[in-house]
């Protein structure tokens, strides 16, 4: 065993990261392309003439973007930037986080990096390649990044994964605490960690459930003839 670098919970012998953080930046890696499309549409609503009812009295003409969403949308610098010490990063834009921790994996795995498909700037090649990047000495320092641009990106578009919450007890630790995050792979345990694929899950609701249900309906017609006496 070893021990995760992003939340120092015990990983598998040769990881760097554990799969529950594994999980987290494959859904992050998942949302970001999607939080584009999104950050695009804002950006052309900031664009709109701010004219409602006889609005046509400003001094000023209004910004024709939003600052804000430029940053977010603003071109990765050129050329390999990757800044170790991560004093950069702070207002980097979305591509420029992802080119740079493409470089680095790039020059890790001893291939060039790929074309960049323009829907999803190196976030699938990240994601490909996420086996090799929770065994790297750098993979902390990606979460961070990653965490904090998804944070930003966010609070711009006022878009958050919903997580579900799932009716069958988790099968490891047996709370109540099953739920599947939009756009993620994995269905997750809140309280102990467990991950299970959504197969996994639905063998699992298939033999659990029946047996609570019928507890369910002997709970229910206790309460109802206690009632009625
Ligand atoms: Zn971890
Ligand atoms: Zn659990």
């Amino acid at each position: 065993m070893s021990l995760c670098l992003i939340c120092t919970h015990p990983a598998e012998q040769s990881r760097t990261a554990c799969t529950r953080c594994e999980h987290r930046m494959r859904g992050w890696l998942g949302e970001i392309p999607r939080q584009l499309v999104l950050l695009t549409a804002s950006l052309e609503l900031g664009t709109r003439p701010a004219q409602g009812f006889g609005g046509a009295g400003r001094a000023h003409s209004p910004l024709p973007v939003r600052g804000d969403v430029l940053n977010l949308l603003g071109p990765a610098a050129p050329g390999p930037v990757r800044d170790t010490a991560g004093d950069q990063s702070d207002r980097q834009p979305v591509h420029a986080v992802l080119h740079a921790w493409a470089d680095q994996l790039a020059e890790d795995l001893g291939h060039m990096l790929p074309p960049i498909n323009p829907f999803a700037p190196y976030a699938d090649y990240l994601a490909r390649h996420l086996g090799h990047v929770v065994r790297s000495s750098w993979v902390a320092l990606m979460h961070a990044e990653l965490d904090d641009l998804v944070r930003r990106v966010r609070a711009v578009t006022s878009t958050e994964p919903r997580r579900r919450a799932l009716d069958a007890p988790c099968p490891a630790c047996q709370a109540f605490a099953l739920g599947r995050v939009d756009w993620e792979t994995y269905i997750d345990c809140e309280t102990c960690g467990l991950l299970l694929t959504p197969d996994e899950y639905d063998d699992h609701r298939a033999t659990v459930m029946p047996p609570l249900a019928r507890i369910g309906v002997l709970m229910a017609a206790h309460r109802l003839t206690q009632e009625a006496s």
